[in-house]
């Protein structure tokens, strides 16, 4: 579409995305959660959906689980400031549920959209979610968790979501490794060369 292709800044994609009612999610949000971050973020963190929180402030993470993202980005030497956070849906699913595959389908232009803008080198999928949004809709987490993958024009590292944390269904240890691990391949990869060099610990 003419229109779409002639947005080139982030904040006018933000404006556009913020009227959105392109799924039933826009008549329960309060307000649009579009993302934060670096506009040239090399890592790009892709979530599930905004919480109650999230939904109030319009921020990403600003829960708890936000709080044990932000040790996770500081363990691997990180801070917000560094990536572009944002979720697979930009409006909140009613009582915190999973987002359906049409609400995925019905937002996945801006996420789209957002990545030809930042065109980051690592997208990390934090949590199933994310994976089977933009990796496969059949993907296991457990089979996928901590191995890279060559995405369009970017690599693709799923990792745990750090609500799995605050759960305690998986240990801290195991996302922050993961985190490190991107951090570590970011630094060996040369920015604008394609293919990238393959990480290390490719799968
Ligand atoms: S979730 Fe995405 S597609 Fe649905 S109304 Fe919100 S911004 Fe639009």
């Amino acid at each position: 579409m003419a229109l779409w292709d002639n947005i080139n800044s982030l904040e006018t994609l933000q404006r556009l995305c913020e009227r959105c009612r392109d799924c039933s999610l826009a008549m329960t949000r309060q307000t649009v959660v579009f993302g934060e971050g670096n506009p040239s973020a090399k890592i790009f963190l892709l979530g599930e959906a905004p919480g109650a929180q999230e939904d109030a402030c319009g921020r990403p993470f600003a829960g708890r689980a936000g709080e044990v993202l932000d040790l996770l980005l500081a363990g691997a030497g990180l801070t917000r400031q560094d990536v572009f956070i944002t979720g697979s849906v930009k409006c909140r699913p009613p009582k915190n549920r999973n987002p359906y595959r049409g609400e995925l389908a019905a937002c996945r232009p801006w996420l789209e959209k957002q990545l030809a803008l930042i065109k980051p080198e690592i997208v990390v999928c934090l949590g199933l979610v994310a994976v089977q949004n933009i990796l496969d809709p059949k993907a296991k987490l457990a089979e996928v968790r901590g191995r890279w993958f060559e995405g369009p024009g970017y690599w693709i590292y799923p990792t745990y979501h750090p609500a799995a944390v605050l759960r305690s269904t998986v240990k801290a240890e195991l996302p922050a490794a993961d985190l490190k691990s991107v951090a570590g391949a970011l630094s060996k990869m040369q920015p604008g060369l394609r293919p990238y060099p393959r990480p290390a610990s490719s799968g």
